[in-house]
């Protein structure tokens, strides 16, 4: 071994060892190495985890669609491959800012009818000389037997849910048969709780048997009564009809434009009215009183009054 060899040998061991001496005497630096490098994996951890949930809440997104409409399921899971974290993000955004948004709207749902009708009179609408009665005591299932008030309550409380389950809140007007609230006094409820949307709950009797299909009631375009929320109740009313009318069960006949009822004349908020079907038709009076029947009817209402409230939050 000649001494130059042992020189550079030498030379190389001190600057070896200087790497740790330079941290020793140094620890601000070191400290500062680790902590960089722990951000980052934490950092990379949260991302991955949120794009993970994202995907997680789309995946579920696409599941609850595929339930009911296969194209739209299919358009979820389309976006799904071309995700981009961006666009993760502001979807999630966008959807939390929706469930704000129907955290504000009030919907009050009126089942209609009660176990005892009330047959005194009352203006028909305000400052009306027409004398209407209070409540009626609605219909019954010609093969159920079951009565309207009964039917309404029911579907009222399936439907609140359904909303409620979206971030709506839901009041009623009555959740017991032994009520005495006359039509008038349940507009004036929905007035007095400011709702954003007044929704009546009722079925259909008639003396022909053979007739049936769902209808929806809207204030007429020429009720004085009702101006100031004619337009905002035909929306809402035409959003629940389209709704319906994707579902192929249920019979839908149309909209029905009506200035004679109490309940649309004493409202100041925009209202509708559902007629569910005719309690007097043998099939349709079964398929309401069918859970699995009503509440797929009644998931398309509650899908219309979804729409009718992002138009207007
Ligand atoms: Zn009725």
């Amino acid at each position: 071994m000649n001494a130059r060899a042992v020189k550079i040998g030498i030379a190389l061991i001190i600057l070896l060892a200087m790497i740790p001496l330079y941290y020793f005497f140094n620890p601000a630096a070191a400290k500062e190495k680790a902590a960089n490098s722990k951000n980052e994996k934490s950092e990379l951890a949260a991302k991955e985890s949120t794009a993970q949930k994202s995907q997680d809440e789309k995946k579920e997104t696409a599941n609850e669609y595929s339930k009911k409409d296969p194209e739209e399921a299919a358009a979820v899971n389309n976006g799904d491959e071309s995700l981009k974290e961006e666009s993760v993000t502001s979807e999630k955004a966008s959807s939390e800012e929706k469930k704000e948004i129907q955290r504000d709207f009030l919907v009050v749902i009126d089942p209609g009818h009660q176990r005892h009708a009330n047959l005194g009179k009352e203006p028909v609408g305000p400052g009306a000389v027409e004398m209407k009665m209070k409540v009626t005591g609605g219909t019954s299932g010609v093969a159920t037997g079951k009565p309207e008030y009964q039917l309404a309550l029911e579907a009222s409380v399936i439907l609140g849910d359904l909303l409620a389950k979206q971030g709506v809140k839901v009041i009623y007007t009555r959740t017991t048969h032994d009520v005495n609230l006359s039509n008038k006094e349940r507009a004036e409820f929905a007035n007095q709780h400011k709702a954003d949307l007044f929704i009546r709950i009722h079925a259909d009797g008639s003396t022909d048997k053979n007739v049936s299909g769902l209808s929806v009631l809207t204030p007429a375009h020429n009720d004085p009564y009702t101006k100031a929320i004619y337009e905002d109740s035909l929306k809402a009313s035409e959003l629940i009809l389209a709704e319906t009318k994707k579902n192929t069960s249920v019979k839908v006949n149309g909209i029905s434009y009506r200035s004679d009822l109490s309940g649309f004349n004493w409202s100041q908020v925009p209202s509708t009215l559902i007629e569910m079907g005719f309690m007097s038709n043998p099939v349709e009076d079964r398929n309401l009183s069918d859970p699995t029947y009503l509440t797929n009817l009644l998931s398309n209402v509650a899908d219309g009054i979804l729409q009718y409230a992002s138009l207007k939050k």
